[in-house]
């Protein structure tokens, strides 16, 4: 990866046209707010919980193609997962976006945020890609608001 053309696959083009579970959910029981000033990214998660398990999950926000497509996959990948499973995938997610080892993927899907691995190579672009799961931990762990990545 030498190109930061090569950063933007058609995979993450899809999400951002066409962004998944996008908008505002009705009743939300999580939900936080996530800002990265340095690029002008924000966005906005909404999670619905149920004994545990994370029955619903929708986004809203404005941001750049990786940050809206980072969420779009996010809420893909953590409906039907139980908060334990969301905070592994939160940290096999930002091991891999900041190149540090990747902690074992245990039994989850992970494939899909593979597709992002390549902003490693582009710190910058790191934080645009953190930031709905900065959002996502704040909301399940720390009573929401808003999380900055400055
Ligand atoms: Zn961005």
């Amino acid at each position: 990866m030498s190109d930061l053309r090569d950063l933007y696959q058609e995979v993450i083009l899809d999400h951002n046209r066409n962004p998944r579970n996008f908008g505002v959910l009705d009743h939300p029981t999580h939900q936080a707010q996530g800002v990265n000033p340095l690029c002008g990214d924000q966005l906005q998660v909404f999670l619905r919980l149920n004994d545990g398990v994370i029955e619903e999950v929708r986004f809203e926000g404005r941001g750049c193609a990786i940050s809206t497509a980072s969420a779009s996959i996010m809420t893909e990948i953590l409906k039907g997962l139980s908060v334990d499973q969301a905070d592994h995938c939160f940290e096999v997610f930002h091991a891999m976006a900041t190149g540090a080892a990747t902690p074992g993927a245990a039994d989850l899907d992970l494939a899909k945020l593979e597709v992002l691995s390549g902003v490693r190579e582009f710190p910058a672009r790191v934080k645009c890609a953190t930031l709905a799961w900065h959002a996502l931990n704040s909301a399940l762990h720390h009573a929401g608001g808003k999380v900055t990545t400055e």
